[in-house]
């Protein structure tokens, strides 16, 4: 009997043809709209949405997506979004996943992937290189920062209870409790409700007028929960809040953490490509003295998504956690990644991140990340020195946050909805997208440099016009 497969007849030309696809994308990206003005009933209609038992064939599919697909698409790479912390891809490291997809590697072992897998271990030795880990550490390549904190904490809760992966919570005998900032990431409760801590049992310390954790209460909190029978195991220090971009005071956290056994996570996720700069260096001194660290490489290192990066400055505390089989950590023994995390089918992550600073070099990226930090700095004096505007919080990496403040004597509810009045008017007019944002239960623009492509002339299209609009909505 005649077999079926789904080879395509002209792989090549599909192939052209998708990259096509691509190609005008891509060279299409500083057009607008920044994001497409269309309602979601109106896009339901437009994607072809029967299920289709019957095919159309390869080109018709590429056809479709052409035409109802890439037109509806938020151009993330366009130097005037500015929004959340999605930054823009680096076209290497869109290229080098381009290849990764057809490659198609699943690195849980060596076989099922042998260059993937060193590749990986490559990577994770530059992340660890360049936060000052030593050889010692190990680390993962994950979907993403959330992914990347619930994976430290896993290894936290198994290195304070060696055996917890097994026998569980159920007869622990005083609660445990973890440690963050009351602006922390929500990927924080969501990593400790998953490891059956539960969210209550997380202390939201307050921060100072910098956005930083008040170390202070932070000892008290600690000092009282131990008085009380609760258990301290854990710190989550942020190095780069999501809003304000602050970076908590590292290295009094480390050596408050280190003397007293609870364990330091640093949530990297939106700041870690700072560590590339003089800057973000300083601001993210003690950072080494962590006993883990997440970052996001598809945040400040310009990879595409997804790409997160765990690590774990002592390599057995994470096999001790994911090992598959009862056996002692070796360090001699080669690493096969399904002995270091979740998944076993995984995607290699590698590959782009490997590409793309071999292609440009980590001394251009620092440069990007500088020019970004500089951009921040700029827009905060355009603040600063206009009357009409105010700062919402001190800028310390690339987010800004500020507001348009007339001089009308508005309530802050007024002020809160003419923030809003103005970024809606920014949005639906294509030319730039910045997302609001909540500080201090204040609505802020929150302008956040983290795009490879944005120049000054940008930032001054963007400072002039909402401007503009400020001045229009507030007559
Ligand atoms: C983005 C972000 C996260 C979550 O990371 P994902 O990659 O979105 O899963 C966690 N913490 C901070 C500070 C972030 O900015």
């Amino acid at each position: 009997m005649k077999t079926q497969s789904l080879d395509i007849e002209n792989l090549d030309l599909a192939l052209d043809k998708a990259m096509n696809v691509v190609k005008n994308y891509m060279n299409n990206i500083t057009t607008e709209p920044v994001i497409p003005d269309i309602k979601r009933e109106d896009l339901k209609t437009l994607i072809h949405s029967e299920i289709p038992f019957e095919g159309i064939g390869i080109e018709k599919s590429i056809e479709e997506v052409e035409e109802t697909i890439v037109p509806y698409c938020s151009k993330i790479g366009n130097p005037k979004f500015l929004s959340w912390i999605i930054t823009s891809p680096s076209p290497a490291g869109t290229i080098g996943e381009i290849i990764n997809l057809g490659l198609n590697q699943v690195p849980f072992c060596y076989k099922s992937g042998p260059a993937a897998t060193v590749m990986e271990e490559i990577v994770i030795s530059w992340f660890s290189k360049i936060f000052g880990y030593s050889n010692e550490s190990g680390g993962i390549l994950v979907s993403g920062g959330t992914m990347g904190t619930l994976t430290a904490l896993s290894v936290a809760r198994e290195a304070h209870i060696p055996g917890v992966m097994k026998k569980g919570l159920q007869n622990i005998e005083k609660p445990l409790t973890v440690y963050v900032s009351e602006i922390a990431h929500k990927s924080v409760e969501t990593a400790v409700s998953l490891l059956g801590i539960g969210s209550d049992f997380i202390r939201k310390i307050p921060v100072d007028s910098n956005f930083k954790m008040d170390t202070n209460k932070l000892k008290q909190a600690v000092k009282k929960d131990k008085e009380s029978g609760y258990d301290p195991f854990c710190v989550v220090a942020q190095a780069g809040t999501s809003n304000e971009g602050s970076v908590d005071n590292i290295d009094a956290i480390a050596d408050f953490c280190n003397k007293n056994n609870i364990w330091l996570h640093i949530d990297a996720a939106f700041a870690g490509g700072a560590i590339l700069t003089q800057r973000g260096k300083e601001l993210m001194k003690g950072i080494e003295k962590a006993d883990s660290i997440s970052t996001d490489p598809h945040k400040w290192f310009f990879i595409p998504v997804e790409a997160g990066c765990v690590l774990i400055k002592k390599r057995e505390h994470l096999y001790n956690t994911y090992k598959t089989a009862d056996k002692n950590f070796n360090k001699e023994e080669p690493i096969e990644y399904m002995n270091y995390g979740i998944q076993f089918t995984r995607m290699s992550r590698a590959l782009k991140i490997w590409f793309a600073f071999r292609t440009y070099g980590l001394d251009k990226i620092a440069n990007i990340v500088n020019q970004n930090i500089d951009l921040a700095q700029e827009l905060t004096q355009k603040i600063n020195g206009s009357k009409n505007w105010e700062l919402l919080a001190p800028t310390q990496t690339s987010a800004v946050c500020f507001r348009y403040i007339p001089n009308l004597n508005l309530t802050n509810e007024e002020l809160n909805k003419l923030q809003h009045k103005i970024l809606n008017e920014l949005e639906k007019s294509g030319k730039a997208f910045i997302a609001p944002a909540v500080i201090n239960g204040n609505v802020a623009m929150r302008t956040c440099f983290a795009n490879h492509r944005t120049s000054y002339e940008d930032l001054n299209f963007i400072f002039k016009t909402l401007s503009e609009f400020g001045e229009k909505f507030s007559k």
